[in-house]
């Protein structure tokens, strides 16, 4: 097997797409070469090596690669003439660790590896700059004694010992800047140095470049198993097989006077999109200088740099002074460099993230790659390479990141603001968007200033109206799919859930985060993205949804087989996802139409009779409430399906708690105050989620399904009489067994029989069931006979599957992700190999009885990308989601598709 690949002189025996294999870093070396961009020449050592040193150890490794790793350095000697260690000529390289995907947490980069007392000479000799030498010496031991010999330390707070003695030498001489070190501070400083690694390490620094080069070689393998980088594959599901390539390259000098200079720059705008080459550059510096905030990088471009003078309020005067761009200190380098970007984004169809450097006159790139985006320019870049004939239609829409294009959605904070502000508290990012306001603890104060943030230890489907009046959420308790998450992302409202740190006092109307403590009226800003929450006033902004946004909509139509569809609640959440494109509403929870206003009560009044007649009589006060909600949502979704789901959540929700109102409540009632309470503990349950709630409560209270049938069957027909074509969609809810569903159907049937009898005329209508239990999924066949669809209810489905309570999983989902128990969040995160088996099985065993049998999704995983790609591959019809979740879900559709 071969396990190193050299690169040099427009030859390389890699190539782009041997990423696997050479790391995307050591992959677009090659690649460069191949396509005749200037890189210096050098060599990438294989991951399969690294998966040796680890499996095996480092003699099997060195067995295995050092053979190839000295013709590799010879040939680097050959094109660079140079020699490794020699005084008058030495050779010099950097080390780079480089995986498939760019990784942070792994060793970075070691520069100037080959120097030592001889060869330090040969360096300050050929470069005539006997300082330049010492200073690029003391910059190797230190990083080498940084990152390969482990002295860098842990934690940012404290000093990095080579910087201590930099700082006590400058005390010593009395100095301010690095700039100011003579070559004999150099000298001394590399003096220093060495005895510090000797104290620290026991071993004395290696001076052998050979020894330097198989150190720094180890210790790209070491990093691969370090802590951090362990935790960033667990998080992205990244097998530790995978290994890293090493690249070893000759040195490029940017430091080495006024024609030398060193860069970054996007081929393309990467917050705009704008296809504008862009980028900072610093004349007689070394790569980390520029991103290291010492000196003030310039612009490349002219243009660049007039706006940039415009924005940190620098005159053109000054700009030209001492900020000139490339374009202007270099003219020729700079169009050599712009032809280099053309010619690699071409190449790769892609925005490109260059580093090069520029030694003596002359240009030479250190790296590219796709380059990290906002999600706007990842919209405005995708259409526009699609315009520009570089790419074609799919592969316009595979570069759409379907969860980034919420970003473009919601109001979001003004990125200089948002770096500013004071982080108070992390919670979960439960609804995108941006939120600025002033504190309420209580739903019904949501209203008291303009702006509110309502601050709940958890709400309930009582605050919903509050909620829908503040401008955030935020929980102290709570996952993703916790009440307020799931009810906030559908309004598409900002919603920070479980944030730990938050503690909340009713009584006192306090919450205290820390040492700081917030009244009501104290304003706070919320991140609903990130999940950060911030002191103060944050500066928000509205985005821009422009033409290319449609654009993209109009492609994954054209590509996707499952339609989406929304989960709605009111005509106006119908009518928001369906301006995003939403065909359909898959789920309507009618219980959220209990709580508004006046409904409310007769709601109690039904719950606390403890007659039939009792009940009967409140839910003719609630029918026409019913009825003209469904009116307002089947118009709004004219011409599309719409599910609607029978009443699910366990009666005691809708008591009150407060003594006012359950005094209020037993006037009204003509019982006594103890008569309410009494009916309100006896509803009280140790564990509502599998208590009285589902199809239980329709099947304990037969009105209750016969009151909403009517009002479903009822605004079909009216609508129909308006003209207005419907087709609603029944369904019942936590069904387990098949005899459940028979129950509620025969009440359904004949109610709806009796209203198409009543009115003289009839509509269609279908009648399904969800599937959110698991002893519904595993009798699916038996279950399909008595069903035109299914909906697969994946919150209740991954709560009874894997046994974790929807309401307390955010004590222990932290710990098991931080473990590795969990890869993801269940609840956010189909689990295809639990929980998904039961949807697979679900949709084969009801189809197998009814082959064309309707199947979809209306959990929140039915807006996560990954969760769409795994219902598009078991053949589901159609995913549904929050509004704000519908762009998404129809990308990942239809990228599920391609
Ligand atoms: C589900 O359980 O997945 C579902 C959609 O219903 P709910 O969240 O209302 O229980
Ligand atoms: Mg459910």
């Amino acid at each position: 097997a071969k396990y190193v690949y050299t690169f040099g002189n427009g030859k390389a025996e890699g190539k782009a797409d041997m990423k696997n294999l050479l790391g995307g870093k050591g992959a677009n070396l090659a690649e460069m070469n191949l396509i005749g961009v200037p890189v210096p020449p050098g060599f990438t050592i294989t991951t399969e090596v690294c998966t040796i040193y680890n499996q095996q150890g480092k003699d099997a490794a060195l067995t295995v690669v050092n053979g190839e790793v000295e013709r590799a350095v010879s040939q680097i000697e050959e094109l660079t003439g140079t020699k490794f260690g020699d005084k008058d000529n030495p050779c010099l390289v950097s080390v780079r660790s480089g995986a498939r995907v760019s990784m942070p947490g792994m060793m970075d980069t070691v520069l100037n590896l080959g120097l030592n007392d001889l060869a330090v000479q040969g360096i300050a000799k050929k470069s005539g700059n006997e300082r330049f030498a010492w200073d690029s010496y003391r910059r190797f031991v230190q990083m080498y004694g940084d990152v390969v010999l482990g002295m860098k330390p842990e934690s940012k707070e404290d000093i990095d010992p080579f910087e201590a003695i930099m700082d006590n030498l400058k005390e010593e001489k009395g100095i301010e800047l690095d700039t100011q070190f003579t070559t004999e501070d150099l000298k001394l400083l590399v003096i220093r140095f060495k005895e510090a690694v000797l104290k620290v390490t026991g071993k004395s620094f290696p001076d052998d470049p050979w020894e330097q080069l198989w150190g720094a070689v180890y210790a790209v393998f070491d990093s691969w198993m370090n802590d951090r980088a362990v935790y960033y594959r667990k998080m992205h599901g990244f097998p530790a097989e995978w290994g890293t390539a090493v690249n070893v390259q000759a040195m490029v000098f940017g430091n080495m006077g006024d024609t030398s200079a060193t860069g970054v720059a996007f081929t393309r705008d990467a917050a705009t999109g704008e296809d504008i080459f862009n980028g900072e550059y610093l004349i007689n510096a070394q790569g980390e200088d520029v991103v290291a905030g010492i000196r003030t990088p310039q612009q490349i471009t002219l243009e660049g740099s007039k706006r940039w003078a415009e924005l940190a309020g620098v005159s053109e005067e000054e700009r030209k002074t001492n900020f000139p761009s490339l374009e202007e200190t270099m003219p020729a380098l700079y169009a050599e460099l712009m032809s280099v970007q053309e010619k690699l984004e071409n190449h790769y169809k892609d925005m490109q993230d260059l580093e090069f450097t520029i030694q003596e006159g002359k240009l030479w790139l250190l790296q590219t790659r796709n380059g990290k985006r906002t999600g706007a320019a990842m919209v405005k870049i995708a259409i526009d390479m699609l315009e520009q004939g570089m790419i074609d239609e799919k592969t316009a829409l595979l570069r759409i990141e379907p969860n980034k294009l919420d970003e473009l959605l919601h109001p979001v904070f003004d990125t200089e603001a948002m770096a500013k502000a004071h982080v108070l508290a992390k919670g979960l990012p439960a609804s995108p968007g941006a939120a600025t306001g002033q504190v309420v603890f209580f739903a019904d104060e949501a209203s008291n200033y303009e702006n509110t943030i309502l601050v709940r230890i958890e709400t309930s489907p009582e605050d919903l109206e509050g909620m829908n009046i503040a401008r955030g959420i935020l929980t102290a308790r709570g996952g993703m799919t916790s009440h307020a998450a799931v009810v906030a992302r559908g309004m598409g409202k900002c919603c920070v859930s479980g944030a730990g740190a938050v503690k909340i006092d009713y009584k006192t109307r306090v919450m205290t985060i820390g040492e700081n403590k917030f009244v009501e009226g104290d304003w706070i800003s919320l991140n609903g993205s990130t999940g950060e929450v911030y002191e103060g006033k944050v500066k928000t902004k509205t985005p821009d949804m422009g033409g290319d946004f449609g654009k993209v909509m109009d492609l994954a139509d054209k590509f996707t087989r499952m339609s989406v569809r929304t989960n709605a609640d009111t005509p106006n959440d119908a009518q928001v996802a369906r301006n995003f494109g939403a065909k359909g509403i898959g789920l309507c929870r009618t219980e959220h139409m209990f709580f508004e206003g006046e409904r409310i009560k007769a709601m109690r009044e039904m719950i606390l009779s403890s007659t039939k007649e009792g009940r009967e009589k409140a839910l003719a006060k609630l029918l026409p409430y019913q009825r003209g909600d469904f009116e307002g949502i089947f118009e709004a979704m004219e011409g599309y399906g719409v599910t609607v789901r029978l009443l699910d959540p366990p009666l005691h929700e809708f008591v009150p708690h407060q003594q006012a109102t359950q005094k209020e409540l037993a006037q009204e009632m003509g019982i006594s105050i103890d008569a309410v309470r009494t009916k309100i503990s006896e509803l009280e349950e140790f564990n509502p989620m599998l208590g009285h709630r589902g199809c239980r409560l329709g099947i304990t209270y037969p009105e209750i399904t016969a009151m909403q049938a009517r009002a479903i069957i009822e605004a079909a027909l009216n609508l129909k009489a308006r003209g207005i074509a419907t087709l609603p969609e029944i369904m019942v809810p936590l069904v387990g067994t098949v005899a459940e569903l028979k129950h509620q159907a025969n009440i359904i049937r004949n109610t709806a029989e009796k209203v198409f009898e009543e009115k003289g005329d009839r509509i269609d209508y279908l009648l399904g069931t969800m599937i959110e239990i698991p002893r519904a999924a595993l009798t699916a066949d038996h279950i399909a006979e008595e069903a035109d669809f299914f909906s697969f209810g994946t919150n209740d489905l991954t709560q009874m599957t894997l046994g974790y309570s929807r309401d307390d999983a955010g004590k222990f989902l932290p710990i098991y992700l931080d473990n590795g128990i969990l890869k993801q969040d269940p609840f956010q995160v189909l689990d295809q190999n639990g929980v998904g088996q039961l949807v697979k099985m679900g949709v084969e065993r009801g189809r197998s009885v009814k082959p064309k049998l309707k199947v979809g999704i209306c959990g929140e995983h039915g807006g996560e990308p990954s969760s769409v790609e795994f219902c598009d591959s078991v053949g589901l019809d159609y995913v549904s989601c929050s509004p704000y979740r519908v762009p998404i879900a129809r990308v990942a559709a239809a990228q599920a598709n391609i």
